[in-house]
Formats: structure tokens, C-alpha cells, sequence
């Protein structure tokens, strides 16, 4: 469920109509709803009540915007995180270090160091090397580093393959079939508390059962690790939990996901760490954007919008539907292809689908575009970089400004030799 829904005709976000941010801020613009964020991080923490003791960590690369993460601070978030920028970012928004856990297979020295000096409470760590160099930073400054194993359980998750993270052949972890050696060697070295595993299948997930297949080779694990005598006080499962970008789509909720978590980590006796992202934010955010011009087609017409590839990538790069639905829509409905103003063919949003006809200057939305859409955001093709909106009951506020072309023109330098 999400607050964006139509009022006397008019596409509202909550309880503003999306005619007046146009008004006010201008297109292409993201809108959160901040109801919708709190409803939806209430209704995971719900869905996983019955694992007992855990720990959520968004995964804030599906949305960074300080203002979602000080929504989702106040609702006793920690982050999930995979660079010292994004660090930095659930520092700013309010959360707490010892709330932070630190992914990715590519973390420099510089971040580790950074994430110590920060006091973070866990590195995900997905080699030995960066475990052993980790632990020579820690010893150096005299601490020690909270830590889980990333093992790869080596299951389809059944997702696009871009987002695929949990096959052996992906980059994600160690091999759950090294890991035993591998944890023995780390958890000897000064500076690591090594103290779990951890694992992140892939993304969009519709079916539960290649996560609880990878949570059950995971528990087999804790098991051999705490016969080997290892201290096992924490298991990171990881996000994924898929979200509809169709209305007929019926992604399993966190209240299932939840059940079956507690089923298959019955009597694990360790804190379960969640790292949910675009189950949180996907549909609490539009984008919005103005229609230029409807231009005919051979086969179709083409909606031509102002929002474009760079400001919602995920079309481009996963092939991925949003809906796309008229602001102030007059009933009637039109077969047509939409696509944004970039010169690539790869710009294009849909193809053949029977929307709510538009005309140029109508204003329209995509929707489920919270998570992995501003975030991806670039200025290809000098496009200014899209501004975000929070929307909160009658009020709204710009939490991320547009950033002009001229103003990343101006960070460009012609050297003296080419004067
Ligand atoms: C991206 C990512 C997540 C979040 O995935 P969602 O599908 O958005 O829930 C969680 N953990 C890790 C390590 C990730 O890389």
C-alpha cells in the first residue's frame, strides 16, 4: 500500500497534489511519501517479529537521500552500506555507527580505515586478504574490528542477472565450501572479532525458496564453525525481498518472508541482520515528469517524456517496467511507446503499452521508482542532475536541489596548454 492515489481527479502524494510540486519545483522531480516510508519499514519490522532477536540495516544504496535516511534512522534503522561515501551519508542522516555494516567486494584501505575511525559495528568482509589487512589496520590503531564472514551459497535467486549476487561464479563472498578454512585463519588474527557469517543472494527476489536454501546451507555452516569451537553470535541474511512494479504482481510480503526465516533459523541461538533496501523505499517514491511532445510512430506513438535514462537508469539496465500513470487522467487510454528526451534508442521506458493518453504538457508519473532511481541519477547528455521531494501529510519539501548543467560545467577545467 502506498499514499499516492487520486483526489478529486489529481494525482496526490499524500496530501499534496503532484500538480503543485511541478508548479513549485519544476520536472523531472522524484516525490517520496514519508507515510508510505514509515508504513513500510513498520511493516517489515512486523514481518520479522517472529525471528526473535535482529538487527535492520537499509541498505541505503537503494536510496541515500539524508531525508529518507533520517525517516528510517527514526524508526530504528541502522544502514547497510558500500562505500565511505555512503558512511559518511547514515552518519549525517542521524544513525548510529554501531548501526552501520559496511558490504562490498572492492572496500579500499582508506575506507576501512575510515569505517574504524567512524566506529562502525560490522564489516562484511568478502576475501581473506581484505580480512587479513583489515585486522593489520585495526591492530594498528589498537582496536578491534567487528566482523561476519560473506560466504557465496552458490543458489539462483531467480532475479534479472545483473542483479544476480549469490551463483559461484558472481563476485559476491567467499565459497561456502572454503569458508571453514577461511574463517579459521581470520579468526586467529589480533584486531578481527570475527564473529558470524553473512550472505545477499541478489535483488528483486519473487521466490522464497532459493533464500531459504541459502539460509539452510548457512546454518549448516554456523553449525561446522561452532564444532570447529568458533563463536558464532551473528547472521547477516542479507536483503532482497522483491516489490510489484505491477499491479498484478504479488511478491511474496515480509510477513511470509518472516515466517519463513523463523523456520528455517529455528534453534541458531545468534542475532539474524536484515539488509532490506528496495522493499523499504520502492514504492514510496514517483518520479514525475511533463510530457514534450507526443510524436507519431510507424507502429506507435511516442510519448516523448523529460525525464530520462539518466534520471531512472533502471529501464536501460534491467529492461524494468514502471508503470506510468496521467496525473490528471481523462479517462481515455492510448497504445504507445515512451522514452526520454537521450539520444540512445536505449532511452526508452516502454514500448507498445496501453497507457492513459497524454498530451503535450500533461504531467505524468513513473511509479515504484523510490529505490534505485535517484541514486543511479547522472547528467548524461548535460542534463541537470534530478532533485527529490519529500512529501509529508500536506506539507512537502525539496530534500535534494537540482543540480544545473552549468553548475558541473563550472567544475570543468580547460588547462592553461590549451588555451
Ligand atoms: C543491494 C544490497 C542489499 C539490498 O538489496 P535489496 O534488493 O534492495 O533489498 C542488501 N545487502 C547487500 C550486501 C546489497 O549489496
Amino acid at each position: 500500500m502506498d499514499h499516492f492515489q487520486l483526489k478529486n481527479g489529481t494525482l496526490h502524494a499524500e496530501g499534496v497534489p503532484l500538480t503543485r510540486i511541478a508548479e513549485d519545483v519544476g520536472t523531472p522531480v522524484y516525490v517520496y511519501s514519508r507515510a508510505t516510508l514509515e508504513r513500510h519499514a513498520q511493516v517489515f519490522r512486523d514481518g520479522i517479529a517472529p525471528v526473535g532477536k535482529s538487527h535492520i540495516a537499509f541498505a541505503i544504496k537503494s536510496n541515500p537521500n539524508r531525508a529518507v535516511l533520517r525517516v528510517l534512522a527514526k524508526q530504528g534503522y541502522g544502514a547497510d552500506v558500500v562505500s565511505g561515501g555512503e558512511i559518511s551519508r547514515a552518519i549525517a542522516a542521524g544513525m548510529r555507527p554501531e548501526d552501520v555494516v559496511f558490504s562490498g567486494v572492492g572496500k579500499t584501505r582508506a575506507e576501512l580505515e575510515q569505517a574504524l575511525d567512524t566506529g562502525i559495528g560490522q564489516f562484511n568482509i568478502e576475501l581473506e586478504e581484505e580480512g587479513v589487512v583489515l585486522a593489520q589496520i585495526a591492530a594498528s590503531k589498537g582496536m578491534t574490528a567487528s566482523a561476519t564472514l560473506r560466504v557465496n551459497p552458490d543458489v539462483d535467486a531467480g532475479t534479472h542477472a545483473k542483479i544476480s549476487t549469490g551463483k559461484k561464479e558472481n563476485k559476491f563472498g567467499v565459497a561456502i565450501d572454503q569458508a571453514p578454512a577461511i574463517f579459521d585463519r581470520l579468526a586467529k588474527l589480533p584486531g578481527l572479532n570475527l564473529r558470524g557469517v553473512a550472505l545477499h543472494i541478489g535483488s528483486q527476489l519473487f521466490d522464497l525458496d532459493p533464500l531459504e536454501a541459502a539460509y539452510a546451507r548457512v546454518g549448516q555452516l554456523v553449525a561446522d564453525l561452532r564444532a570447529m569451537g568458533h563463536g558464532i553470535d551473528r547472521v547477516d541474511l542479507g536483503g532482497g525481498l522483491g516489490v510489484p512494479y505491477k499491479t498484478s504482481e504479488n511478491p511474496p510480503s515480509p510477513a511470509d518472508y518472516g515466517q519463513m526465516v523463523a523456520r528455517v533459523t529455528k534453534g541458531w541461538d545468534a542475532m539474524l541482520m536484515f539488509e532490506p533496501g528496495r522493499v523499504i523505499v520502492g514504492n514510496a517514491g514517483v518520479l514525475l515528469t511533463k510530457v514534450i511532445w507526443v510524436k507519431p510512430g510507424v507502429i506507435n506513438p511516442y510519448v516523448i517524456v523529460d525525464a530520462a535514462m539518466n534520471d531512472l537508469a533502471r529501464p536501460a539496465m534491467y529492461d524494468a517496467w514502471h508503470d506510468f500513470a496521467a496525473v490528471t487522467p481523462n479517462g481515455e487510454k492510448m497504445v504507445a511507446n515512451i522514452a526520454g528526451p537521450v539520444c540512445e534508442s536505449g532511452d526508452t521506458f516502454a514500448m507498445g503499452r496501453e497507457i492513459d493518453r497524454v498530451s503535450s504538457g500533461d504531467l505524468a508519473v513513473f511509479r515504484t521508482a523510490g529505490a534505485y532511481g535517484a541514486t543511479m541519477a547522472s547528467t548524461y547528455n548535460s542534463r541537470p542532475l534530478v532533485p527529490e521531494v519529500m512529501v509529508d501529510g500536506d506539507d512537502y519539501a525539496v530534500v535534494a536541489d537540482r543540480i544545473a548543467a552549468e553548475t558541473i560545467l563550472a567544475a570543468e577545467r580547460i588547462p592553461s596548454w590549451l588555451e
